[in-house]
């Protein structure tokens, strides 16, 4: 009988819109990598996955194998952050990331655009003033708004939410601990999705008195004058919205800023920054922090570059220092899940070195850490688990924006690293500073306004990385992603027709190369 089950459900399931019906007539039976299984009659656990974390990966994972028909848990706790933040279900994303940064870089727009809106003919008054009250309220009410969400949408979807702690006792238990009690929870598969917290300096009292990005986006309090320490992702976009915002902001860089991105875009991102009035610690970091009578911080800070010792007073430290996967919590050495030097999960198409147990997001080691990765990389494995479904995830060509409020978008290689593993020779970059329309009448300074498509020197030129500083790069990028993905090459590149006038059409109009050392400005552009 099992096996006639198996056969039918198995060539069912080929044609997937029969799916729910078999899955209603055998609700017992889910399907396994590479066979047909029993799955809750050839195991005596709780669960058939029990995923710890609740956040961009851990839910789009739970959420498919459930659909698949598998008995599924997501655990997840958020401990409040040293200044006392604490959120609700969906992960970092959602309530401290992707989301109210957005919202805040959208605010740091609309404040822009309420500049120019005189140009265009709009009565607007001078002196109009951002709150920081109002904004805060509205995300962190839309935040909340998804929490409720999230858990009516796993509740539909047949997933077990469980607030709590999760720690493992073996390879197929884990001790869940809840504000009122403590129990173990079994489980034949598990997904570790638990991302990572901000890393803190190792200085007396950073703890005490800075916060980081988990406590920005709901301060109750507007922050003031403020100092960002670390020129990363995070440093330079919260640091690009408090200045617009109206805040002293400066931000502490202890290498180069972007290290890792390709440096010239880096140095192009932080001169518009400059422009605007972010000012830029060099070579510093920072030695200790004080809180002083009058409630301000006094920061000292160490530069590298000339030996000394500086200190300024502000009223917000924040720390933008990267991030620690949250792992040791979990108990890994009592199963023997291998972990990085730096607390990473070490996996291979997301498996660890314990067949039962996975790992998707921001605790695997060296995979970018964006939210758009670990989704899919949980709904793949799912797939792969219950779905008898073989795709891998493919972490090659990610694209990304760093929001600052002239965004940077690219996909694919630094100028860099497409020299390393190329050779200069080998390579050709196209290079173009561009003047958006919208500029025009309102008589912005385009000066920052830079694409780049970087691509192999050979007959038709494949492309092997597309960067843009300008409005909207994030929407130009995702577009050329897909067609980098499609092997994109500058031959297409230049034979597809522009719309005109978008800021997209810079990258089907490039000519000049690097190597030509002809001027890049057109002759329009760019003051
Ligand atoms: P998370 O979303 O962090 O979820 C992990 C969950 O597990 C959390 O709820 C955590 O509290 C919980 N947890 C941890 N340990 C345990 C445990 N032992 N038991 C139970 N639960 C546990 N990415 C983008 O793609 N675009 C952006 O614009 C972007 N902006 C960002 C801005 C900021 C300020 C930050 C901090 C991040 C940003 N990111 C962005 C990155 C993105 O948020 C992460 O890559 C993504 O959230 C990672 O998802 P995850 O599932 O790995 O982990
Ligand atoms: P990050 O990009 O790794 O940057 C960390 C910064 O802190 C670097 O400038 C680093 O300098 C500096 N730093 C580290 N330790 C320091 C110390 N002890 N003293 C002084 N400076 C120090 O990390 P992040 O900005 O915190 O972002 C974390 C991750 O979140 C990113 O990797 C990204 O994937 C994700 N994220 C994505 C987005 C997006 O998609 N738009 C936005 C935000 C975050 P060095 O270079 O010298 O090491």
């Amino acid at each position: 009988m099992t096996l006639i089950c198996r056969q039918l459900l198995k060539s069912c399931y080929q044609k997937s819109q029969y799916l729910p019906t078999m899955k209603r007539i055998f609700p017992k039976f889910a399907v396994q990598t590479n066979w047909l299984t029993v799955i809750s009659q050839n195991h005596n656990y709780d669960y058939d996955l029990l995923v710890i974390g609740g956040g961009s990966g851990g839910l789009a994972a739970a959420k498919e194998a459930a659909g698949l028909g598998a008995k599924v848990a997501v655990v997840d706790y958020v401990t409040p952050t040293p200044f006392g933040t604490t959120w609700g279900l969906g992960g970092t994303c959602v309530n401290v990331g992707c989301i109210p940064k957005k919202l805040m870089h959208q605010a740091a727009l609309l404040g822009e655009a309420i500049s120019d809106a005189k140009s265009f003919g709009w009565n607007v008054g001078t002196g109009f003033k951002h709150d920081w009250e109002s904004l805060r309220n509205a995300i962190q009410a839309h935040i909340k708004s998804v929490n409720w969400v999230t858990r009516v949408e796993l509740r539909d979807k047949n997933v077990k939410y469980i607030n709590g702690l999760g720690r493992f006792v073996d390879q197929n238990t884990l001790q869940v601990t809840s504000k009122q009690e403590r129990y173990n929870l079994t489980s034949q598969y598990f997904l570790i999705a638990v991302g990572g917290r901000p890393k803190y300096p190792d200085i007396k009292d950073a703890v005490a008195y800075g916060i980081t990005s988990d406590d920005l986006f709901s301060l109750e309090k507007p922050p003031g004058k403020t100092v960002i320490i670390g020129a990363g992702y995070i440093g330079l976009e919260c640091a690009g919205v408090l200045n617009v915002l109206g805040y002293d902001t400066t931000v502490m860089v202890r290498s180069v800023p972007l290290r890792g991105f390709d440096q010239q875009m880096a140095k192009v991102v932080t001169s518009e920054m400059a422009s605007k009035g972010v000012k830029f610690l060099q070579k510093s970091v920072p030695k200790s922090i004080k809180k002083l009578n009058s409630g301000e911080l006094k920061l000292e800070w160490f530069n590298n570059c000339n030996k000394q010792v500086f200190s300024d007073t502000f009223d917000t430290v924040m720390f933008a220092l990267g991030r620690k996967a949250l792992t040791k919590e979990l108990n890994l050495d009592k199963v023997g899940v291998l972990v990085s030097e730096e607390n990473k999960i070490l996996a291979h198409n997301e498996q660890t070195n314990i067949p039962n147990i996975f790992a998707v997001g921001d605790v695997l080691h060296q995979k970018p850490e964006l939210s758009p990765v670990a989704i899919s990389a949980g709904r793949l494995l799912s797939r792969r688990i219950f779905g008898n479904m073989k795709e891998t995830m493919d972490y090659q060509n990610v694209a990304t924006t760093i929001f600052t409020p002239l965004e940077y978008g690219f996909v694919g290689l630094s100028e860099e690293s497409a020299s390393e593993k190329y050779g200069e020779d080998n390579i050709e970059v196209y290079h173009s500073f561009f003047k958006p329309a919208e500029y025009l009448i309102a008589k912005k300074s385009a000066e920052n306004c830079y694409l780049k498509v970087i691509a192999l020197r050979n007959d038709d030129q494949k492309v092997l990385g597309m960067h843009f500083i300008g409005p909207q790069a994030g929407e130009i990028i995702q577009g050329f992603s897909t067609a980098i993905k499609c092997n994109l090459t500058v031959i297409a590149l230049v034979n597809t027709i522009g719309i005109h006038p978008t800021l997209a059409q810079e990258f089907t109009k490039i000519k000049i190369t690097k190597r030509s050392g002809k001027n890049p400005v057109p002759a329009s552009c760019c003051s």
